[in-house]
């Protein structure tokens, strides 16, 4: 019988007879090398156990010298061994030997193997060794072996770690020491509570099903009970937004997947338990699915896992709920991802800090934890594993370190900082209501830039004068296809309607460079930032463009509709765009809809070329705003996105002022509206320089509206001009250190 037919099943079997066992541990590895290797008719099966110094011993092998059992230990990333504990992921070769990382170990005598086919063994998402097996012949071995291999990996990885192997690497006293991780920061901020593991992912204890038709029931039974549970949160929908909604239903489009409900039947049907199932069809999507570079991938990788989490709580009679009770009021929640809709799923209220092992800035989850103004951090090595549920931590991410069980004279440290920001927010909460105007009485409009529904409650809590920004293409990013007109026309209406009047100004959607939309082809592009983007894909697919155009119109039926172009590098881009809003606003009238009472079209100033068109421009515009992030990333060419060189040149430099000031007077002499949107606004210092040279208006972040206000009170808009101008026109080479001096002589709060 070919092997793929009856192996898995058999292996499994025979597996399950020796685990059941009374030999000793070592005698179990023995005969487990030897059933792998007579069922996948390997000449070689050997197990390497991970030592605490992350160094491979052999601790069993058929076919290679006995000898060489527990003497052979192979450093970390040495040989392919070490490379398959380093990457987690399998190596499956016809010719080992001309691999570049083959080691060769006179000592096993493996000289005269080539094919090689090696598995990761995980455990809590730990490689905590690795199982390979060899044969003589090129060949390489197929998918059904791999698999086969990997689920027997998962089994050895269970019994390794349940601790019957002197020596073998689990985590342990790490547990009470002190701990320091460090990562990227995403959203800044400090905080000082207790760790709260996200949903932590039941274990996986028995793997070998005692009764396979049975076990099939509970799977099936699992699977639509999660299936129902998932149609539940789409009913009750505690969220806030039709974002949040799009959310779940991708993670409802992934439960009701035939494929992935095909193979954890695929691997009960094979002998596992339904749990061990879940556990191993996830383990392979989530191999296949990081391996793809593509950010929508990656973001479907974490679905999945929730959707395995939530399956694994079912089977285990877990109630999702009491994970969520569980959840202690100064929560710093750690996980080692997380789909957005789970972080909706939490209490904001109990939320203090957010703290990731994967992600990266444009992850869902990182978009709304930054509408929750929670302080993130991602790519922290570990977090879930270095730190138990209601341990005590500190996230700070100015120096980007999550403490765990920190000693007493740290947290006493922290405290006092934590005491002080603390004061100032409520400072900042108690200037809401006043107006924004300057010691010489100019009054600077502070207003916030937002993206998603849940941002709207800040127009209130911080107190802006409206809406400067709003990003459109978030609405876009969370859903899992192209938001139609009418899901467009009611976000906008509910934003309209949340503002009571105060102005929003709405962008088009600025999709490209780095920010995709999972559901859009990819174009394959050298330098995204430069690429198709924006107003570029806007012009070349006019039918997204007028859509959008068209859900605006109506969304502001009888109301001011604000609507800025971004990325415009030359004036024609700007017609053309004018041309497709006068097309959509013709329509509307002939279909007799109701037009918005005002419509001010306006540019986004972001692309140094259209700065030295202001005065083609200008007298076609309603009104501009600087998109300093993108201006400057060009002006300097910096990529933002970059940490190397993103801060490598400051804004407070005369020549990036100049472009700022041109900028201004242009728009002043022309009499056209002109603002600022970029991060630089919610920067008290750079906000300061940017009164000085004229701006009136800003948008920025909804937690720096209280400190920017605090400056704005306490500055002389004239005496800031004159002195600004001065450093302005000088041959210094930063001005930030002379500002900084002067904001502390003329006591101005920053
Ligand atoms: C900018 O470029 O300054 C800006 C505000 O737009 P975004 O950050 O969305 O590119
Ligand atoms: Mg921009």
């Amino acid at each position: 019988m070919p092997w793929t037919e009856r192996a898995p099943w058999v292996l499994i079997r025979q597996l399950r007879a020796i685990m059941a066992s009374a030999s000793e541990p070592q005698a179990k590895l023995d005969n487990i090398v030897k059933v792998i290797a007579s069922n996948m008719i390997a000449e070689v099966s050997s197990i390497y156990v991970r030592l605490p110094d992350d160094s491979l011993e052999l601790f069993a092998t058929e076919g290679l010298r006995k000898e060489a059992v527990h003497a052979l230990r192979m450093k970390k990333g040495e040989g392919l061994v070490g490379l398959i504990a380093d990457w987690g992921e399998p190596i499956n070769l016809s010719d080992a030997q001309k691999h570049a990382n083959f080691s060769y170990k006179p000592e096993t005598g493996e000289e005269i193997y080539h094919s090689f086919l090696g598995v990761p063994m995980v455990r809590e998402r730990r490689t905590i060794g690795v199982l390979t097996v060899q044969n003589k012949i090129e060949r390489r071995y197929t998918d059904e072996e791999v698999e086969a291999l990997e689920t027997t990996a998962m089994v050895l990885a269970e019994m390794i770690a349940s601790g019957n192997f002197a020596g073998a690497s689990v985590p342990s006293d790490r547990r009470e020491a002190s701990v320091t991780l460090t990562g990227i920061p995403l959203n800044d901020g400090l905080a000082l509570g207790h760790i709260a593991l996200h949903e932590p992912r039941p274990q996986v204890l028995k793997f070998f099903a005692d009764n396979i038709p049975a076990e099939l029931k509970r799977l099936d039974e699992a699977l639509l009970r999660l299936r129902e549970d998932i149609n539940r949160l789409l009913v009750n929908d505690q969220m806030s937004g039709d974002e949040h909604k799009e959310i779940i239903e991708t993670v409802q489009m992934l439960a009701h997947d035939r494929g992935w409900a095909r193979r954890m039947r695929e691997a009960v049907s094979a002998g596992l338990t339904a749990e061990a199932a879940v556990e191993r069809v996830q383990q392979n999507q989530r191999t296949q699915l990081m391996k793809n570079a593509d950010s929508f991938w990656r973001e479907r990788s974490h679905d999945l896992d929730d959707l395995a989490n939530r399956m694994l709580r079912i089977l285990h009679g877990h109630d999702h709920t009491s994970a969520l009770n569980r959840l202690p009021n100064d929560a710093i929640l750690v996980a080692r991802n997380m789909g957005a809709a789970e972080l909706l799923g939490h209490d904001p209220k109990k939320l203090r800090g957010l703290v990731i092992e994967e992600g990266g800035a444009t992850a869902h989850v990182a978009i709304v934890a930054r509408s929750f103004n929670l302080p993130v951090l991602c790519q922290v090595a570990d977090a879930t594993t270095a730190g138990d549920h209601g341990n005590p931590a500190i996230l700070d991410t100015g120096t980007g370190q999550l403490h765990i069980r920190p000693s007493l004279e740290l947290i006493r440290a922290y405290a006092d900082k934590a005491r002080f920001r603390a004061r100032r927010q409520a400072r900042f909460s108690r200037l809401k209501n006043v107006p924004p105007v300057t010691k010489d009485g100019e009054r600077i409009s502070l207003n916030m830039n937002a993206g998603l529904l849940v941002d709207l409650p800040h127009l209130y809590q911080s107190g802006a004068d409206g809406i400067g920004l709003y990003r459109t293409e978030l609405q876009f990013m969370v859903a899992s296809r192209f938001p139609p007109m009418t899901e467009q026309q009611a976000a906008y209406s509910r934003v309209l309607d949340e503002a009571q009047g105060r102005r929003v100004v709405f962008r088009s959607l600025d999709i490209g460079g780095d920010k995709v939309l999972p559901y859009l082809k990819k174009v394959k592009e050298e330098n995204p930032a430069l690429g198709w983007r924006a107003i570029r894909m806007s012009l070349d697919r006019p039918g997204l463009f007028r859509t959008q155009t068209r859900a605006l119109l109506r969304a502001a039926a009888g109301r001011e509709l604000s609507l800025m172009l971004p990325f415009i590098a030359d004036v024609s881009e700007f017609l053309a765009a004018k041309e497709l809003i006068a097309k959509e606003i013709a329509q509307a009238e002939r279909f007799g809809h109701q037009l918005p009472a005002k419509i001010r079209i306006g540019v986004m100033v972001e692309v140094p070329s259209i700065v030295y068109q202001l005065d083609s421009l200008l007298p076609l515009a309603d009104f501009i705003s600087v998109g300093s992030n993108d201006l400057f990333q060009f002006f300097f060419a910096a990529d933002r996105e970059n940490d190397r060189v993103a801060r490598r040149f400051d804004p407070l430099c005369p020549p990036a002022l100049r472009l700022l000031k041109e900028i201004a007077d242009k728009a002043k002499a022309h009499k056209v509206d002109f603002s600022l949107c970029g991060e630089m606004a919610g920067r008290p210092i750079e906000a300061m320089a940017l009164i000085a040279l004229g701006f009136r208006s800003i948008s920025m972040a909804p937690a720096s509206i209280g400190p920017v206000k605090a400056m704005v009170l306490s500055a002389n808009a004239q005496k800031l001009n004159k002195t600004v101008l001065e450093l302005v026109n000088s041959n210094c080479r930063n001005i930030r250190r002379e500002l900084c001096d002067y904001a502390q002589r003329e006591n101005i709060d920053i």
